[in-house]
This record gives C-alpha cells, sequence and structure tokens, in this order.
C-alpha cells in the first residue's frame, strides 16, 4: 500500500537543504506522495529509508521489459489515468500471430515483409515491436522451432502462447536468450508457470476469467517474488474487454491497488474477423489501456495509422518535441547556396528539411529555439521576433559557412521581416511560403 505524504516525512533527513528543488523535506514528501518528485531527487535518504520508500514510491502500475536487442520494450509505469494529467511513460507494443504449423518459407515471407514496416517520423522510427508464436496443435518441437527462428532471425520479440507446460520449456529453451513473455499462467498452473518464469526470470502474463480472479493470481506470483507480471482479464467481447481495461487502471490508480498494479495484454485478433476491425480495436486499447496488443497480422495500412497514433498518445503534451538549435546543411550546400530559417518544432523542422531534400537544391536551414512552437503560434506568442531571429543569425555562426547573405523567413512569420531587416543590415529577407509543400518550386523558381 502507498505511503502518505506524511508518513514519507518521518523517514526524510529534516534538514530542508532544498537541494532536491523544494523548499522543505515536507513538500518533498507530498511530491512523492502524489507522484510528482523521484526518490533521487533528494541525495540524503538513508539506505533503510531508501528502502521503505523506493517501495511506497514505485509506480502505481509496474514497468515490465519484454525482449532483448533493438525491439526491446518496457511497458506499464504508467502514474495517471488521462494523458492531460501529466503525460504516458511507456508506449504499448503491438504484436502479431504466427502459428506453430506455419510452414518455413511463409515464415520467412512474413517476417521479411514484417520487418519492412518501418516508418521515419519526426526522427523517431516507428515500428512494432513483438511477434506471438500461438500454439495450434501441441507440438512442442514445432513450436519450439518457430520461436526459434522468430528470435534468431529477426529483430523482433517474441511472445510464446501456449496452455501446454512442456510446450511452453521447448519454447523457452529455443528462444530464452531473448527474454519471451510467457503467455499464459491461469489457475491451473500457477504454481508451476511461476517457478519456471521465475527460473528463467521472464515476464509472464497471467489470465483468469475476471478482474477479481485476476487479483488472487498475482498475489500468489508477487509472493513468489515476481514483479514481471502482465494481465489478462481474459475478456475477449469489445465492451466488457474495454470496461476491464478502465477497470484495471482505475483500482491501480486510485485506489493503491497493487494487486492490479500492472500493464495490460489485449487480444483484438480474439475480437473480430478482419484486420480493419482489429484495427480499429487496438486503436482503442492503444488509448485505454491496453500495453501489449496482439493482432492476427502486420499490413502497412493497419500498423501505420496505430503507430502514429500510439505517438501522438504518448509524447507529453506538456513538451512539445523539439529539434536542437543549430545550422542545419541539407543536401549539400556550399557558400553560395540560400539559407532559410524556420522554428524548432520537431514536425516543423522534418517537414520543412524533408520538402527541401525532395527540392533536391542544396540549401542551409537554419533552426531557431522557439521551445517547440510551430511557426505562426512561435510568433504570435513572440517567441520568433524580428529581433531574436535577426540575432540569432549573426550568433549561428552561418557566416562562417556561406555568403549568402539573403534570408528566406517562413511566409507565416512575413511580420517579421522589417525587423530582421533591421537586425540584419545589407541582408534582403525574402518571405517564403506558408505551406512547406510550396517550398521545392520556391527554390527551383529562386535558383534557376
Ligand atoms: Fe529534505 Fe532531501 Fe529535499 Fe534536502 S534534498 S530538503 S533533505 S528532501
Amino acid at each position: 500500500m502507498a505511503l502518505t505524504g506524511i508518513q514519507i516525512f518521518k523517514l526524510l533527513p529534516k534538514t530542508n537543504c532544498k537541494e532536491c528543488g523544494v523548499p522543505t523535506c515536507l513538500a518533498f514528501a507530498m511530491n512523492l506522495a502524489s507522484g510528482k518528485a523521484e526518490l533521487d531527487q533528494c541525495p540524503y535518504v538513508s539506505d533503510e529509508a531508501r528502502e521503505k520508500l523506493a517501495e511506497a514510491s514505485a509506480p502505481p502500475i509496474l514497468p515490465v521489459e519484454i525482449g532483448k536487442g533493438v525491439r526491446k520494450v518496457t511497458v506499464g509505469g504508467e502514474t495517471v489515468l488521462y494523458r492531460h494529467e501529466k503525460t504516458f511513460f511507456n508506449a504499448c507494443a503491438y504484436a502479431a500471430v504466427v502459428g506453430s504449423d506455419i510452414p518455413d518459407a511463409d515464415l520467412e515471407a512474413k517476417l521479411k515483409a514484417w520487418n519492412a514496416l518501418q516508418y521515419e517520423r519526426v526522427g523517431l522510427n516507428l515500428r512494432p515491436e513483438l511477434v506471438a508464436v500461438n500454439d495450434v496443435n501441441g507440438d512442442a518441437a514445432a513450436f519450439a522451432k518457430v520461436a526459434k527462428t522468430v528470435a534468431e532471425t529477426s529483430e523482433f520479440n517474441v511472445i510464446l502462447m501456449t496452455e501446454k507446460t512442456d510446450v511452453m520449456k521447448a519454447g523457452i529453451e529455443a528462444c530464452g536468450f531473448k527474454s519471451p513473455l510467457m503467455c499464459a499462467a491461469t489457475a491451473a498452473n500457477i504454481d508451476e508457470w511461476g517457478a519456471l518464469a521465475k527460473e528463467n526470470n521472464l515476464p509472464i502474463v497471467v489470465r483468469a476469467e475476471s478482474v477479481e480472479a485476476l487479483q488472487d493470481l498475482t498475489d500468489k506470483l508477487v509472493g513468489m517474488g515476481h514483479k514481471k507480471i502482465i494481465l489478462d482479464p481474459g475478456s475477449r467481447e469489445i465492451k466488457q474487454a474495454l470496461e476491464d481495461q478502465v477497470a484495471i487502471r482505475r483500482s491501480a490508480l486510485k485506489n493503491a491497488n497493487r494487486k492490479l498494479g500492472f500493464p495490460t495484454i489485449t487480444f483484438p485478433c480474439a475480437m473480430a474477423d478482419n484486420l480493419e476491425m482489429e484495427t480499429l480495436i487496438s486503436a482503442m486499447f492503444t488509448a485505454k489501456y491496453g500495453a501489449v496488443n496482439v493482432m492476427s497480422d502486420f499490413a502497412g495500412e493497419s500498423i501505420f495509422p496505430l503507430l502514429l497514433e500510439r505517438l501522438n498518445i504518448y509524447t507529453d503534451p506538456q513538451r512539445p518535441m523539439t529539434v536542437t538549435e543549430g545550422i542545419y546543411p541539407i543536401n549539400n550546400p556550399d557558400e553560395n547556396s540560400p539559407i532559410l530559417i524556420t522554428t524548432n518544432f520537431a514536425l516543423t523542422y522534418f517537414i520543412v528539411s524533408g520538402e527541401i531534400e525532395g527540392s533536391k537544391v542544396p540549401c542551409w536551414l537554419l533552426i531557431k529555439d522557439s521551445e517547440g512552437l510551430s511557426v505562426l503560434t512561435a510568433w504570435a506568442a513572440g517567441k520568433f521576433s524580428g529581433d531574436d531571429v535577426g540575432m540569432f543569425v549573426k550568433k549561428s555562426g552561418i557566416m562562417d559557412k556561406a555568403k549568402t547573405t539573403e534570408l528566406v523567413i517562413p511566409g507565416y512569420a512575413a511580420a517579421i521581416a522589417g525587423d530582421v531587416e533591421e537586425e540584419l543590415p545589407g541582408w534582403k529577407i525574402t518571405v517564403g511560403p506558408r505551406e512547406a509543400a510550396h517550398i521545392p518550386a520556391f527554390l527551383k523558381e529562386k535558383t534557376k
């Protein structure tokens, strides 16, 4: 059970040294209790107190790591019910299923096709993480073979889906090195599978017929020393499944119910008979609150929108995505190449730089810190004013790289042209297009 602010305060040094960033230990204790501070911010907590507090200040939904390598994923670790209250921390993962009877050539083709589903967006590589190997006929050797192929020949991490202990053991032996997710322990096998997961240090799904019944099982696993638990309330009907997700999240966060304080897994693949519907269901669970969402297949038209939705939902709403202020050479510019400037909102940067790149015209792109605001917003908020832009151009170092004395400013910031000119005597300030899509034509016209 979580400690109250006063209980936490009693364990703190009470010196009010302020090093944690707040004026008193009491204020820090209150912040810690409400999840607004991290224990590590106080350097003076004794080891004994740290042990007690670490338990109490652990996130109400524990983080669970699945897999190894570049597609390793951490799910859970959430502290709020709604994204706007703070942020969601660990993006959900997507899995697609292969049966244990899949022919070798089909598996190879699927892995190749799924591996190609990677998308660059705002400097991030968006891609799904997991392949769920489903035991279709109890054949342990076939199951192990498919799990081994997925683990060894692809970057994907693995979910081992079976109800049979011998099949699970074979799967673990085949791909244990990749820390697969065991799916799923039930009331019937909880002792044996709990021991198996502990022995191999693997994350494990626990499945019951209801949210209530799950709690006894997680209690048992926690008693065995497990923390890497993922919850499956067993619901496969859409409305009930959504209600269960919300009930689990609310209980963990609002009632500090540690028995349900784990990430969840959902199975859109079992709730629909076509990929379009599965995608819609996955979209729902991406928002509320499936940490691992298992689909029957990955296809570009399905996974791409899901990855974008995930990116949006798991981006901190209070911190816009930004790129670093500076000079960005595009298409190998030289000293005579045009100089353009825009703000450091990541989406603005990637759209503008993409259009310049596509134009094949060598350019210098200056990115000015605008606290992550887009051009129009930054201008309206005074973060992209003429004086600032002019001063930034002088300090940026562009004059050491280019002889050009013409600066192209974004069309949406046309109003700053006069002020920039005053700040940069001798420079010509040209108003560029409002829309990034018009940049290639604008540049081609300028350089012809
Ligand atoms: Fe108290 Fe620690 Fe904060 Fe200092 S750093 S005020 S001791 S909580």
